[in-house]
């Protein structure tokens, strides 16, 4: 077996995250959900996110996928956590200034909410969880990239609140600023990732 299902559309998050799998087992290929229908199988409605951690929503898609597929299933659940609101907006970043889903209005939001915070109070750090769930077992590994909010956004790469964060391990830069390896090397996902990479190239290997 050379394929994992990645419950995702999102091309970007598919083609890191065969990336990095591949440096473990070259002949993976992570399959998103726009590629079931060319795989002969049927699309499925993913759940709602709705558990209160990152590990809880990362598990609940994970076994969804593997349950609508048959193949081992990768999902991932992140966000933002900043000391001043307590960890908000957490596993609420996506969404943190309500529907329509927007990154202008979420990082608007955020700064409106920091407005009176002072420089040596605006700590944070993204999180990420991800679960590996298959046929003999299940796996969440976790990934954290401590850094700060800034006062304004700068920036045109990433996505999501990049451009209002600096990273303790890229000072200077946001990392919306840093290119996409070297966002990759320090960030939570990438970290999550890398410690996945030779579980999932063992499963996939076979006893
Ligand atoms: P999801 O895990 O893809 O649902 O992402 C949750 C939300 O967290 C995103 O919509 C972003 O707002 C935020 N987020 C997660 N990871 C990052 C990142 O690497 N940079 C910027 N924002 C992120």
């Amino acid at each position: 077996m050379t394929q994992v299902f990645l419950a995702s559309r999102n091309a970007k998050k598919i083609a890191e995250m065969e990336r990095i799998l591949r440096e473990h087992a070259p002949e993976l290929e992570v399959l998103g959900l726009d590629d079931l229908a060319g795989l002969g199988l049927a699309s499925y409605d993913e759940p709602v996110e709705d558990a209160p951690s990152f590990e809880g929503n990362a598990l609940l898609k994970a076994r969804a996928g593997l349950q609508a597929t048959g193949l081992p299933t990768v999902a991932d659940d992140s966000g933002l956590c900043v000391d001043a609101l307590n960890g908000m907006p957490g596993v609420l970043s996506a969404r943190w200034s309500g529907p329509p889903k927007s990154d202008a209005r979420n990082n608007e939001l955020l700064l409106a909410q920091l407005a009176d915070v002072p420089d040596d109070r605006r700590g944070a750090h993204f999180t990420c969880a991800i679960a590996f769930v298959h046929d003999a077992g299940e796996v969440v590994v976790h990934g954290r990239m401590d850094g700060h909010v800034l006062r304004e956004v700068r920036g045109a790469g990433g996505f999501g609140y990049d451009v209002l964060f600096v990273a303790d391990d890229r000072p200077g830069l946001t990392t919306a600023e840093l290119s996409r390896e070297d966002k990759d090397a320090i960030s939570h996902r990438g970290r999550a990732l890398r410690e996945l990479a030779p579980v999932v190239a063992a499963v996939l290997s076979g006893p």
